[in-house]
């Protein structure tokens, strides 16, 4: 893992896929997409406080809304 300098300060990575995708998460303003999504509960959160890929956290969100808390 080279500490190369990223292309875009808004790239991020997927922590669940791998894929790189862009997150406001540190723009200020912020500004994301993901402010468009429902918050997921708590405990489906990554500790680490990072973001999932529109795909990963639309997918989260649905097994969220799905599955029994406390699973
Ligand atoms: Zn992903």
């Amino acid at each position: 893992m080279k500490p190369s300098a990223a292309r875009s300060s808004s790239s991020a990575r997927c922590p669940r896929c791998g894929n790189t995708f862009d997150c406001g998460k540190h723009a200020q303003p912020f500004e994301c997409w993901c402010r468009q999504m429902p918050s997921l509960p708590a405990d489906r959160l990554d500790p680490a406080g990072r973001c999932l890929c529109p795909e990963c956290l639309a997918a989260e969100i649905a097994r969220a809304g799905q599955a029994p808390p406390g699973v």
